[in-house]
């Protein structure tokens, strides 16, 4: 069985893209509880995926970094100031970034 890669500096190179607070989430669900989108435990699991540096996993599921709103109710409702709207607007970022400098991976 492959095994995903870990990256953990990730929350670090993220800050480049925007947003170094994945590291205040402890996992509440709060996000998830508020999100619209109400579906496969977005954002919080994104936000894992970050503090973990499972960038594989990012960029696996990169689509649904695409369905957010931009609503703000999770940043609003985070008690910890992990602002995970912010974060999934850097996750973009980083994908963007990510193709545009190896497309085909
Ligand atoms: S509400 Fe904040 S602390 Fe809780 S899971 Fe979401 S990002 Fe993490
Ligand atoms: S900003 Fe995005 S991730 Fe946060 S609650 Fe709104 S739709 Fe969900």
């Amino acid at each position: 069985m492959k095994m995903d890669l870990i990256d953990p500096e990730f929350p670090k190179t993220l800050e480049r893209f925007g947003a170094g607070s994945a590291f205040e989430c402890f996992n509440c669900g709060s996000c998830v509880a508020v999100c619209p989108l109400v579906s496969g435990h977005f954002p919080r699991k994104m936000i894992r995926y970050a503090q973990l540096g499972a960038t594989e996993k990012i960029l696996r599921d990169a689509k649904d970094l695409w369905k957010c709103l931009h609503c703000g109710l999770c940043s609003r409702t985070c008690p910890r100031g992990a602002d995970p709207g912010e974060l999934i607007l850097s996750l973009r970022r980083f994908t963007l970034d990510h193709w545009k400098r190896w497309p085909n991976v």
